[in-house]
């Protein structure tokens, strides 16, 4: 990882400067990249937020 060098590369889903290396891949600072690449990676947050969602929708479902 050292010898990586981040400003010449470009974030993978909008091609700007990249400004971090986050879940396997270059993105850019905005929230919507990063959200993109997590999703793509499958990340727990992307897991976690679904779950989250459903049990939601289960328990107004009840009322
Ligand atoms: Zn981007």
């Amino acid at each position: 990882m050292m010898g990586m060098d981040i400003s010449k590369e470009k974030c993978r889903y909008c091609g700007e400067q990249a400004k971090y290396f986050q879940f396997a891949t270059f993105i850019c600072e905005k929230d919507e990249c990063a959200e993109r690449a997590m999703e793509d990676r499958g990340g727990p947050a992307g897991h976690i937020k679904e779950k989250m969602e459903r049990e939601a929708q289960k328990k107004q479902g009840c009322r």
